[in-house]
């Protein structure tokens, strides 16, 4: 694995592979990597020859009084990770060779950035999607792999592909889980041992909020229900029940259904989501 700490290297490293006519599959990441990390990495494996991965901890997509200076970095255990899936290219760039010119952005994600977590970290997805156009025009891969885990995101790139006209074809894997169903998250290592213990109710109540909308009940009461069920163990900042395409209100044709939360619980700030089908009502 070729480790790049220069953006001028790794471009040139890179034209090198793109003119002997390899295509180039790119996972971007903030490093403390699990198994929902490598899936991406495995799904990158099957698209392109050549896999570029990075680890970067983005200032601008955090606020003040959020976990920049805290964000777990276990460098030497995800690099040893990296190498055992052939990653061909880890990307380590400093602060200054992503934002050479300062951090002010040019790109806008607009109304979708203030919706569900947007609603709570205002500035988060203009920083998300401005380190990810970076990354874009310095790796300019083929293709791209983000997880569903983080649906909003998700979203958001694509829209940002789209509208910049990008010819990159974004990819996507499921959520990874732990035994007990916890969505695998960097910030999980924050939990205390009993939080951890508690912490699969998370997701439990989304399935359970599924089975309830699949056997009838109304969204609104469904919504309500969730709220109250994880009010009692976690503190909820969001919970929505949207059209999975657009993550616009369910209509009566709605057939993608996503359920997607936000919640406190000690300190740590967990997310998740449930994306099912349901026949046309
Ligand atoms: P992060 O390092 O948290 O910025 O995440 C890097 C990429 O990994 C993003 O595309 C995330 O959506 C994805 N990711 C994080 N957790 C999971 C998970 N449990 N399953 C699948 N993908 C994940």
């Amino acid at each position: 694995m070729k480790i790049f700490e220069k953006k001028k290297d790794l471009e040139l490293f890179l034209d090198t592979l793109r003119e002997k006519g390899n295509d180039i599959a790119f996972v971007p990441t903030m490093g403390g990597l699990h198994d929902g990390h490598l899936s991406l990495v495995d799904k990158a494996k099957e698209l392109a020859q050549i896999v570029v991965v990075s680890i970067f901890v983005n200032p601008t997509q955090f606020a003040r009084g959020e976990d920049f200076d805290d964000y777990p970095n276990t460098f030497e255990a995800d690099k040893l990770l990296l190498e055992s899936k052939n990653v061909d290219v880890l990307f380590l760039p400093s602060k200054e060779e992503i934002y050479p010119h300062g951090t002010k952005s040019d790109y806008q994600v607009g109304a979708i950035g203030q919706i569900l977590c947007g609603a709570f970290r205002p500035t988060h997805f203009d920083g998300v999607a401005q380190v990810v156009k970076r990354f874009f025009e310095i790796v300019e891969p083929n293709f791209a792999v983000f997880g569903e885990k983080d649906y909003q995101q998700l979203q958001i790139i694509k829209s940002l592909v789209k509208n910049l006209n990008l010819s990159i074809n974004i990819q996507s894997m499921p959520t990874q889980r732990e035994q007990d169903g916890l969505a695998m998250s960097t910030r999980n290592q924050y939990l205390s041992d009993s939080n951890r213990e508690i912490a699969p109710l998370f997701y439990s109540a989304l399935k359970d909020a599924k089975n309830e909308i699949l056997e009838g009940k109304t969204i609104s009461d469904a919504i309500k229900d969730t709220k109250n069920k994880l009010s009692k163990s976690f503190e909820v900042e969001y919970l929505e029940v949207l059209d999975a395409n657009n993550l616009t209100q369910i209509e009566t044709k709605t057939s993608e259904i996503i359920i997607i939360s936000a919640i406190r619980f000690g300190g740590t700030r967990l997310i998740d989501n449930l994306i099912f089908r349901r026949k046309n009502v």
